[in-house]
């Protein structure tokens, strides 16, 4: 029967095949257009079998027998069921759950719609899906009416169960949105929600003329998709390519505005401040870094650095682990160059830290009995002296040489020479105060450089160590070893002694005491 061309249902059929080009257009341009984006490949599926399903649907329209339409219905149902899981797969990459987007694990939701295209396909042997099929009286052309099957229901309920979901999925992830992507975020939703509620209208069947609107409406929901295409650069330029790589990166970055408000941050600034939850967007930077120092020590005054755009490096302990974190701060400009927010990069070095403290170790101490070794000793005293001798403060200075100590080599072996060296340097260690320096200053002769000390002081300290020393025998494999050291000592007169020279006098005030029978202290 041929149609009229001005009748309403030629009309539909117009709307109908523009749907379909769109939907067909979108799959052909998102194939073409190399993207970033993970969910590209369920994007083109779910666009092409819009596209199948709604030029399936204009050739029902215009079918002019049962058994063609009948012949349609199959068709559609090739594609149409697997829209709804194609969508939510979508979705899923769409908000960033890529992993739970993969075939592998999401094809227990294409089990229902290939049940249901079986069902469609042999209707005529059990009845399931339609109970009944025949031509509309009423209609000005052959439209059918359908009375529902079991299987139809089951369709339906999970069809627009899904599409609910679908919406469902992106508004629960609207808070985590970023405000950028809201809109894209907004229209693809409209694009999701518009067919479900077409659905709605043809199952209570209010749509004109009984006709299911969801093809017409599909190219709507393409149109949406093309819009954010073009416009907002959903699949092309990609926010979720940009999103995909701010959260996976390794660095914690953190987004203000000028208000200092939390507008954005990555899972690995979370990871650092435990406090950045997803409530925290909108809060103040200060509060939320205030609750995030309470679970531990922060050397970083965040406050006193934001002006300032440049790199800062603060520890955090937390327990019993100490983090190191470098911190850099930067303005967040609009094109036309005025001040947005900024942005905290939070770069964790904590290894690289204890990896360089490490290595200061090893070039400052001495392994044998970890005290500063010569060099470090000499630099060190050399800048004590500088400040005494700018404050005219006094600074003394005591050289210490262990008796006889080839003696105790040979009589008990170089491991137990070892051990006195450290035995003698746990004496020194108890005896000294904590802002005098003890370096090994030669085989088993150590330095001592006492700021603040006159040479009164220094020997009695000195004194005070020859006698400890004399006193304290160290004990070695059952045996019993006295030690005893002799001692040079001297202090800075003038402003322009020089370290060299003030160490000279103390090793021949030390060569005295080893001249006088050792076990003695002599001054300068
Ligand atoms: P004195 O100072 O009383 O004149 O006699 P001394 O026996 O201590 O003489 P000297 O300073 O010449 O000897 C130092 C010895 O210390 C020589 C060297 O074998 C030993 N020595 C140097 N470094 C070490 C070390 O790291 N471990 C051990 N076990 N011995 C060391
Ligand atoms: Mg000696
Ligand atoms: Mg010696």
């Amino acid at each position: 029967m041929p149609m009229p061309m001005d009748s309403p249902l030629s009309q539909y059929v117009v709307i109908v095949i523009i749907s379909g080009v769109l939907s067909l257009l979108l799959a052909t341009y998102a194939f073409f257009h190399k993207s970033g984006f993970s969910g590209m490949r369920a994007f083109i599926a779910s666009m092409t079998l819009s596209a199948w399903y709604t030029f399936a649907f204009a050739f029902e329209l215009t079918s002019n027998s049962l058994s063609e339409i009948r012949f349609w219905i199959n068709i559609e149902y090739m594609a149409m069921p697997f829209i709804a899981p194609l969508n939510w797969l979508l979705v899923l990459h769409y908000v960033g759950l890529d992993k739970h987007a993969s075939l592998k694990k999401a094809w227990w939701l294409f089990v229902i719609p290939a049940i249901t295209l079986l069902m469609v396909l042999t209707n005529d042997f059990h009845g399931l899906f339609y109970e009944a099929i025949e031509l509309r009286s009423d209609a000005p052309s052959p439209i059918v009416d359908v009375s529902p099957g079991f299987w139809y229901y089951v369709h339906g309920i999970f069809t627009s169960g899904l599409m609910l979901a679908n919406v469902l999925l992106l508004i629960s992830h609207w808070r985590k949105t970023k405000s950028i992507y809201r809109k894209q975020m907004i229209t693809m939703s409209l694009g999701l929600l518009i067919p479900f509620i077409g659905a709605l209208v043809y199952v209570f069947g209010v749509s004109p003329l009984g006709i299911d609107p969801v093809p017409m409406l599909l190219g709507i929901t393409s149109t949406l998709h093309l819009y954010s295409i073009f416009s907002a650069g959903l699949l092309t330029v990609s926010p979720i390519a940009r999103e995909h790589i701010f959260e996976s990166m390794r660095d914690g970055v953190l987004v203000l505005n000028l208000s200092n408000q939390i507008m954005d941050f990555n899972s690995a600034a979370a990871q650092i401040v435990p406090a950045l939850t997803p409530a925290a967007i909108g809060k103040k930077l200060e509060d939320v870094w205030k609750r995030g120092a309470e679970s531990g020590v922060f050397s970083f005054d965040l406050e006193d650095n934001m002006e300032r755009q440049n790199e800062h490096q603060f520890k955090w302990i937390r327990g019993k682990e100490t983090y190191y974190y470098q911190i850099r701060t930067s303005r967040l400009l609009k094109p036309n160059g005025q001040l947005a927010g900024r942005t905290i990069v939070m770069i964790d070095v904590t290894e690289h830290t204890l990896l360089q403290n490490r290595l200061r170790h090893l070039a400052e101490i001495d392994g044998l009995t970890s005290t500063l070794n010569r060099t470090t000793f000499m630099e060190k005293s050399r800048e004590l002296l500088k400040t005494a001798h700018a404050e005219q403060s006094s600074i003394s200075f005591i050289l210490l040489d262990i008796d006889h100590f080839k003696q105790i080599n040979d009589g008990y072996g170089h491991s137990v020479g070892d051990f006195a060296l450290q035995h003698i340097v746990n004496i020194c260690k108890q005896q000294l105060e904590p802002s005098s320096l003890l370096g090994r200053y030669g085989g088993e002769e150590f330095a001592i450089c006492l700021p603040g000390a006159d040479i009164e002081e220094a020997a009695q300290t000195a004194e005070r160590l020859r006698l400890t020393i004399a006193s304290t025998p160290m004990y070695s494999s059952a045996q019993t070893i006295h030690l005893t050291a002799s001692f040079g000592v001297t202090e800075t007169r003038s402003s322009n002694d020089r370290l060299e020279v003030l160490l000279r006098e103390a090793d021949i005030a030390l060569y005295r005491s080893k001249h006088n029978g050792r076990n003695c202290v002599h001054l300068a």
